[in-house]
């Protein structure tokens, strides 16, 4: 196993609101108590609902937001609480594709400016080699070096997309975190982006962490996977493991989702469907927060929280009964086949 680049320790990042003036506070349990490793070198993939705290806890871990409690480490490091030039320094190692390409680059600016805005910031380089270290940013995500001349609505979404990736890059980071960066995308470009974050992880030995939604981008990409529920981790496993033998019901309903092209396969896959909308973070349900959704609640799911457990080879999964619901319904073939 490679060493651990990013670890953060029962993380909780906790918003608070008031309704009107003399209004009673209103907590928003956007991260509630995350601890997790990501390793040198691979993608870690986050996968949950809109309203799971996965890009909180993101936007968490590269310091754009303080965390309410807990640590995060950093290459061994507590950054918890770095500031100032510390924090800056930091912010070299550590950058962000974010998910919409038409909102993320500025409108009125060129494509220099947008790649180049980093070095200004961090380095002390001339305009010949700020252009410099662009037009190579740009040549390693696929652009021509003459597209730095050019404003964001001269290209496609795509391509917009390849801008922010070469943003992300141009300071050499050691650690990108992926927000949904394929989601604002046709779908006849999400491959190709998908593919060249893949292809550069490894010419520059980059650390991922991926969120998205949508359970088929993590496993086409990911290491590891970490499920996320109303602000907890319900589930982390290699990715096979997770995929082959998912424990948590949550894990299950989020990969009966994903369609099957074979018809014949998809007929014969048991769908675990769930119920409704995720409760709002402000009211976060007692006990294991999935039972209002859970096909498989019992009255100790209503009033115990389970903690994340050792399910065996590192596989953890928060639920009381997954042993039980394992043996009663195990993954099929036909569920095996389709991955
Ligand atoms: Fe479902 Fe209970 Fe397990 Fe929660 S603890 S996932 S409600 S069976």
């Amino acid at each position: 196993m490679p060493p651990a680049l990013v670890e953060t320790i029962d993380l909780k990042k906790h918003f608070t609101f008031k309704e009107g003036i003399l209004g009673k506070p209103i907590i928003v349990r956007a991260v509630d108590g995350v601890s997790l490793t990501i390793n040198k070198g691979e993608v870690f993939g986050l996968v949950g609902e809109s309203g799971s705290g996965k890009s909180t806890l993101g936007r968490l871990i590269l310091r754009l937001i303080e965390p309410t409690s807990g640590r995060i480490l950093f290459d061994g490091t507590d950054i918890t609480k770095v500031r100032g030039k510390k924090l800056r320094e930091l912010r070299r190692k550590m950058q962000i594709v974010f998910q919409d390409p038409y909102t993320s680059l500025h409108p009125r600016k060129k494509v220099l400016d947008i790649v180049g805005e980093p070095l200004a910031v961090h380095d002390n380089l001339s305009k010949e080699q700020i252009a410099d270290r662009v037009a190579r940013a740009l040549t390693s995500v696929g652009l021509e070096e003459e597209h730095m001349y050019r404003y964001p609505h001269e290209f496609s979404g795509g391509q917009r997309q390849r801008i922010a990736i070469a943003r992300a890059l141009v300071l050499e980071p050691e650690f990108i975190v992926l927000d949904e960066p394929t989601s604002a995308l046709d779908v006849s470009v999400q491959a190709k982006i998908l593919n060249l974050l893949l292809d550069l992880k490894e010419r520059f030995n980059l650390t991922y962490l991926l969120i998205s939604h949508n359970i088929a981008v993590i496993d086409y990409m990911s290491n590891r996977i970490g499920v996320m529920y109303l602000g907890k981790l319900m589930e982390l496993a290699e990715r096979d493991e997770l995929i082959r033998r998912p424990l948590h019901p949550y894990t299950r309903a989020l990969l009966s989702s994903v369609p099957i092209p074979d018809p014949r396969v998809a007929k014969k896959r048991r769908k675990l469907l769930l119920k409704g909308d995720p409760p709002s973070p402000i009211r976060v349900p007692s006990g294991c927060r999935f039972h209002t959704r859970c096909p498989y609640a019992r009255e100790k799911c209503r009033q115990v929280e389970p903690k994340l457990e050792d399910a065996g080879d590192g596989h953890l999964v928060a639920c009381h009964y997954w042993s039980e619901i394992y043996e009663r319904d195990p993954p099929t073939l036909e569920w095996i086949m389709s991955y």
